[in-house]
């Protein structure tokens, strides 16, 4: 296990929102790892061009109710050492800056975090809206090791290497306990996972995958 390190201050507020969200959409949280699983595709894609099998690019979801953990996983990019550190340690730049920017525009007066959530694609955080703890484990083709980044979101993250080996990118997300007001539990469900798909990534033009928990 790596050493413990703290997320940079101005990542930590978005991050204390997600942890302590109330927002009613934390739906949202799949579109996002969808979309930044699209992205590594497309990046693989283009670095690689004329020498990538694009029948095997793919995206895939494995929910697993003994677990009570939902994995997203993509065969993209993937991530080195330094960025997991980089990219997941700080806020990263465009969909995530700009709701940065809202939200320092709302300590002025105007808007409430909540209300500002949907508006943006607020990025990779959004995951810790639904999950007690994220793992990240990546390997990218420019670093023979794969790495696991881990975090539980309020009291910063780890990194250590992993003894994955296929490119890419898994997202295993720990969901948090049900509440009253949250059936997290729910993102376990093929039924759910599937509607989410429809009603928020039927644009990504890589396959997504439902990997089906066998009883
Ligand atoms: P954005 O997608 O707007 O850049 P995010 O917060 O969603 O911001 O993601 C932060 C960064 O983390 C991305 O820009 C990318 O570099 C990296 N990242 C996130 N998910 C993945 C993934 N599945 N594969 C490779 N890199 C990723
Ligand atoms: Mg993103």
């Amino acid at each position: 296990m790596g050493r413990k390190k703290q997320f940079k201050s101005e990542s930590k507020r978005l991050l204390d929102l997600m942890v302590n969200s109330i927002y009613t959409h934390k739906e949202i949280f799949l579109r996002e790892l969808v979309s930044n699983a699209s992205d590594a595709i497309d990046k693989y894609y283009f670095e690689n061009a004329g020498h990538v099998d694009t029948t095997s690019l793919q995206i895939r979801l494995t929910p697993n109710k003994d677990d009570r953990a939902l994995t997203i996983t993509d065969n993209g990019i993937g991530m080195t050492e330094k960025e997991l550190e980089e990219n997941l340690g700080t806020i990263a730049k465009s969909g995530s800056l700009a709701f940065k920017e809202e939200m320092d525009k709302k300590d002025k007066g105007e808007n409430s975090d909540v209300d500002i959530i949907g508006q943006f694609g607020v990025g990779f955080y959004s995951a810790f809206m639904v999950a007690k703890d994220v793992t990240v484990i990546s390997k990218s083709d420019a670093e023979e090791t794969a790495h696991r980044w881990e975090s539980k979101g309020d009291d910063g993250y780890t990194i250590s290497e992993d003894p994955s080996t296929e490119r890419g990118t898994k997202i295993i997300l720990t969901l948090k306990d049900d509440t009253d007001q949250d059936q997290y539990s729910e993102y376990l469900e093929t039924y759910t996972l599937e509607n989410l798909i429809k009603k928020y990534s039927d644009y990504i033009r890589y396959p997504i995958k439902m990997e089906v928990e066998t009883q």
